[in-house]
């Protein structure tokens, strides 16, 4: 006879781990079904060896830039094998842990392939045989992976993706990047640290799209101070192999050699035959949910990278809040997703959260933009950090904060505070920000884009 449960969650990556803890805090009997390793694509090929390749190289730095701070460090170079050594041991402290915290919230994670064969009903294609289960609820969390390119064959060698870019055995002389996303230029970041000369080639006409223009700007400046070179508006054609090294052909007809390519052009919803019984509606490529992650199969939940929303572990973990709540009773919905902090761990670094200048040019929103700067920030130039600045967006009509931007050393970590300050303009008065600390770059940015709306025009 099958087993049963209440949940069954197909991926173990953040999004489905978090719904299956959620679900069995909340009462659920819950089984995870992981064919890999726990922790998906965050913990294993993601979000966390990047950041720990990305501290590595952020340390080198700090060291190679000692002495203007007064310290004499004769010389900084990176010891390869030992930074990789450091990164794979982080990740697996991680997946025991996770199996730990399974265990202590009381679901089953069970190794395997998950197939759903019918509506509640799944089979695990498992090392030691098939086994089948029943459950009341399913939700999907099964991924995304590499948008390849059909010109440009990855062999895994030099033509690679994030996913080898981790683990390089050894650090490239020169790398090509095809694609300045995210990922993209946080690898630009590891490798130029680690002494690789790197160019990314982006077709769009700013590194990181999605930011607006004055971030990409701001990137692209200090990734040249960093030696990267920035080819935005361009497209590679083809790559030849068959030489050592690889060339790299543009539509414009140069060239460029490049010991590594690393193909960056997006991540694409893993949906295959764990889901094809379903018949489930999609959204162009991508999984469709309603706003409470339900598909269009009644008791079907789907989150994280395979609904394409966000792209971001927070995204996923979110989602997976709001599916399990959903799925063990509750009427829960996702309600704005501008409120997904949207982080780039680059040098320096970017957090945006609310609306950004082009969706509040889209939607054709007359708005004021406060700014403040981390040179004149005590704390930030203490620390030598004096690249970045934040960008406040007050609706006028509402005079409401609707968008805040920050890039500088650390962004990332204010991305929870920057959300506290969307709202009501007065929100900022209501928090004391500690003197000296990088935050007071977000107070001054608020200020000046609401301080007309609390204190009146200036010079009054
Ligand atoms: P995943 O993490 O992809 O997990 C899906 C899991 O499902 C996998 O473990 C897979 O093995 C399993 N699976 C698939 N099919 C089946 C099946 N049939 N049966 C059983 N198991 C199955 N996001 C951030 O927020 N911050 C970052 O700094 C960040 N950095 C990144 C850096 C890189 C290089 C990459 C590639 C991604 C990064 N991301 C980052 C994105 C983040 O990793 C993803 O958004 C996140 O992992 C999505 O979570 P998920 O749960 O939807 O899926």
């Amino acid at each position: 006879m099958a087993d049963r449960y209440d949940v069954v969650v197909i991926g173990g990556g953040p999004g489905g781990f978090r719904a299956a803890r959620v679900a069995a805090r909340r009462g659920a009997s819950v089984a995870l079904i992981e064919k890999q390793y726990l922790g998906g694509t965050c913990l294993n090929w993601g979000c966390i060896p990047s950041k720990a390749l990305l501290a590595a190289a952020h340390a080198l730095l700090a060291a190679r830039h000692a002495a203007e701070m007064g310290l004499d460090i004769p010389s900084a170079t990176p010891n390869w094998p030992v930074i990789q050594q450091r990164k794979d041991a982080i990740i697996t402290g991680f997946r025991k842990g996770m199996a730990g915290s399974a265990k202590a919230h009381g679901f089953n994670v069970i190794p395997g392939r998950a197939v759903i064969t019918a509506p509640g009903r799944i089979e695990v294609q498992g090392e030691s045989g098939n086994t089948s289960l029943e459950a009341g609820k399913i939700v999907i969390a099964t991924g995304s992976e590499t948008t390849l390119l059909p010109t440009i064959p990855v062999d895994g060698r030099t033509v690679i993706t994030s996913k080898e870019a981790l683990s390089l055995p050894n650090i490239p002389a020169s790398m090509a990047i095809i694609g300045g996303g995210v990922i993209g230029c946080e690898m630009a970041c590891v490798y130029a640290a680690m002494g690789t000369q790197v160019t990314i080639i982006e077709a769009l006409d700013q590194l990181c799209p999605m930011t607006d223009q004055w971030v990409g700007r701001l990137l692209e400046r200090e990734f040249k101070k960093l030696g990267i070179s920035s080819l935005v508006s361009r497209k590679v054609a083809s790559v030849d192999t068959s030489v050592a090294p690889a060339r790299v052909a543009l539509e414009d007809g140069t060239t460029l050699n490049a010991e590594k390519v690393l193909v960056s052009v997006g991540r694409r919803a893993v949906v295959d035959e764990t889901v094809a019984a379903l018949n489930l509606r999609m959204n162009g490529r991508v999984i469709a949910v309603n706003d409470k992650l339900e598909t269009s199969v009644p008791g079907v939940y789907a989150i994280g990278d395979v609904v394409g929303t966000t792209y971001l572990a927070h995204g996923a973990t979110a989602e997976g809040d709001v599916a399990a709540a959903n799925a063990t009773g509750a009427d829960e919905r996702m309600e704005d997703y501008d409120m997904v902090p949207r982080v780039i761990f680059t040098f320096p670094e970017v957090a945006s959260v609310g609306k950004s200048e082009r969706q509040c040019e889209q939607l054709g929103l007359d708005i004021t933009v406060g700014k403040a700067f981390f040179k004149a920030n005590g704390r930030a130039v203490a620390h030598n950090a004096l690249s970045g600045q934040a960008r406040v967006i007050r609706d006028n009509a509402t005079n409401n904060v609707v968008g805040i931007t920050l890039v500088g050393e650390g962004a990332t970590e204010y991305a929870p505070l920057a959300s506290t300050l969307i709202g009501k303009s007065d929100k900022v008065t209501k928090i004391i920000f500690p003197h000296p600390t990088v935050s007071e770059v977000l107070e001054d940015a608020v200020l000046d884009a609401v301080g007309p709306v609390l204190y009146g025009p200036p010079g009054l």
